[in-house]
């Protein structure tokens, strides 16, 4: 048979969180579309969301450099010891001590990916804007979605915050100019998910002529990068970004649980040992994650106490108990409460991110309190053993398809076609 072009069905999408193939209304009528069988959000319209993203990356971007230049903070202690810390120390400082998976979490989270965002989203909005959208520019475009999840800049200041106000109680801080660029930037990063409407990109990607080895015998497949829906079929590249097409995520339900069980084993170390220890005029010791949170509530900051307990404690346990009932329920072929399920998914997508809060805090109390026996805190392999379990949590959410839970019920029998009753709605 010979090989067909490719067909697009132009107003069509496929729902990534429940599989369901559906007609699009015109966006004009509307500016959020929902899935009709389980509500997740199929598009987002926004405004200029091009000439926006791009701004408020190229902002964002040069507030980082000039973050990457000055110092964070600094701390005076008594007889005029003193202590300044940047945003390239802190991963240096913890490398030093031997933390080399908070080390590298941090570099990576703190300085590439942020940077990795912001640059491929200015690139991206060039590229649309003058019609020039080479492979590797789309290819990178389709991991900003991720990147933003591992891009934590935000998740920084917070945990930056709750150090110097530890600190504070014993030393004099002072804040240094790049935690008010990063902040600028964080907020650039934060404009750029407010503006972005990844489909508005792509509806101005030109597409290539695809050819389907399968013909007009090929099934309906969703591109899960950029959404174009088309007869084509798996291992083909999609024609508009130019990635494989998958229709669902390889393995994910033996992976999840692989990363779910690794993660719940490194919770034991993570609550048992100690994350770092803390020494003030020669007294103090090793401190856990429970006792550091004990201690701020002791000191009577509440506010910071209770950020603690949700983020380090409370969300890597909702997260593993969460994804197990995901997986138990998709392994046991149940139809109860899919939609329940797959918002409790995109609740377990979403906070993820911040347990990484307390890492963050523990680096810059690391990289200010160097002072001897007079105020030093160091890494302990709590520490790291936390660490992992958040980086593997968010490794496990993203690695579960919740597509899934809707085929194990039934509830997309007719994965290869798109069915006239579909294309009717
Ligand atoms: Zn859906
Ligand atoms: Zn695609």
């Amino acid at each position: 048979m010979c090989p067909a072009v490719m067909t697009t069905l132009g107003a069509c999408g496929e729902c990534t969180d429940c599989g369901l193939l559906q007609r699009l209304p015109e966006i004009d009528a509307v500016a959020l579309i929902t899935c009709a069988r389980c509500g997740a959000t199929l598009r987002q319209a926004r405004r200029w969301s091009v000439v926006l993203s791009g701004l408020c990356a190229g902002l964002g971007l040069v507030l980082f450099a000039l973050a990457l230049l000055f110092p964070l903070a600094s701390v005076w202690m008594s007889g005029g010891r003193f202590a300044t810390s940047d945003l390239w120390m802190g991963p240096e400082h913890l490398r030093a001590q031997g933390a080399w998976v908070l080390a590298l979490a941090v570099f990576a989270t703190l300085l590439v990916l942020p940077a990795f965002k912001l640059t491929v989203v200015l690139a991206m909005s060039i590229g649309v804007c003058v019609g020039a959208t080479p492979r590797w520019l789309k290819v990178g475009f389709t991991f900003v979605p991720l990147a933003s999840e591992w891009a934590m800049l935000d998740v920084f200041l917070l945990g930056a915050m709750i150090a110097l106000f530890r600190l504070e109680a014993w030393m004099l801080v002072t804040f240094g100019p790049a935690l008010f660029a990063l902040g600028g930037a964080a907020l650039c990063s934060i404009g750029v998910d407010a503006a972005f409407d990844e489909a508005a990109f792509w509806e101005r990607v030109k597409r290539r002529p695809h050819v389907s080895a399968q013909g007009t015998d090929a099934g309906v497949i969703g591109c899960r990068h950029c959404g174009l829906v088309a007869r084509g079929d798996e291992g083909e590249r999609c024609a508009r970004c130019e990635r494989a097409l998958i229709r669902r995520k390889p393995d994910s339900v033996q992976r999840t649980w692989a990363l779910v069980g690794a993660a719940t084993l490194l919770a034991i170390p993570a609550n048992v040992l100690p994350v770092m220890t803390i020494v003030k005029l020669g007294r103090g010791g090793p401190s856990t994650i429970l006792g550091g949170t004990v201690e701020l509530a002791q000191a009577g900051l509440w506010g910071l106490a209770t950020i603690v307990f949700v983020a380090s404690i409370l969300v890597p346990v909702v997260k593993l108990t969460g994804l197990s009932v995901l997986l138990v329920t998709t392994q046991r072929r149940s139809s109860l409460r899919l939609t329940l399920r797959t918002r409790l998914y995109r609740l377990i997508a979403l906070i993820g991110r911040w347990s990484m809060v307390d890492v963050f805090a523990t680096m810059m109390l690391v990289t200010l309190a160097r002072f001897g026996w007079l105020g030093r805190v160091l890494p302990d392999a709590g520490a790291s053993a936390f660490c992992a379990v958040v980086v593997l949590t968010m490794f496990a959410s993203e690695s579960f398809e919740p597509r899934l839970m809707w085929d194990a019920a039934g509830m997309n029998r007719k994965p290869l076609a798109l069915s006239s009753e579909v294309m009717a709605q």
